[in-house]
């Protein structure tokens, strides 16, 4: 098995194609991040852990459940604006941040594969598909086995 797949870097603006709207906003790792999913290159949605680490003078505008180790979900696509020539990983975390985190940086450890990319007929048949998406990642991370990675030393943990 590929997993655990380690990746972090300072979260990037993307091309605010709606995650929002759709009430499911996607933080993008840099292409520079994500060489160790590379290997992977299948594309899809997957499930793991997220935290975001706000630089030292950003560390205020942050609640203490904001900085805990979080349960995600990841989209790894081909990127347009690079002609699908590169993959972009957008990760959503499952949490209710009251501020957005954009140049913060973000370390995931990716778990598992969900499924694969699709095309969608309509919005609503995506926003369908991303709620389950977020169950199932909830459910795999009850498993015990798992529970160990949440305390993953790459993470960031205060005494
Ligand atoms: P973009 O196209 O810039 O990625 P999105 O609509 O996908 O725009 O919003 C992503 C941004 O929203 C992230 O970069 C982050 O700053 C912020 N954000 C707020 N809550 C979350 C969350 N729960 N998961 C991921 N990003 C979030
Ligand atoms: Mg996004």
């Amino acid at each position: 098995s590929p997993y655990p797949i380690r990746l972090s870097g300072p979260v990037q603006k993307g091309f605010g194609r709606g995650g929002k709207d759709l009430g499911c906003p996607t933080a993008n790792l840099p292409d520079e991040s994500i060489g160790a999913i590379s290997s992977v290159a299948k594309t899809g949605v997957y499930y793991g852990y997220a935290q975001v680490v706000p630089p030292q003078d950003k560390h205020s505008d942050f609640k203490l459940e904001d900085l805990k180790v979080l349960p995600m979900v990841m989209s790894l696509g081909w990127n347009p604006f690079y002609k699908n020539k590169s993959l972009t990983a957008e990760i959503h975390i499952m949490h209710d941040f009251q501020t957005d985190f954009y140049g913060y940086e973000m370390k995931a450890v990716v778990l598992g594969y969900i499924r694969p990319e699709l095309d969608y007929v309509s919005r609503e048949a995506l926003i369908e598909d991303i709620n389950v998406d977020k169950e199932v990642a909830l459910n795999c991370l009850q498993r015990p086995e798992y529970q160990k990675y949440a305390a993953d030393a790459y993470f960031e943990h205060s005494e």
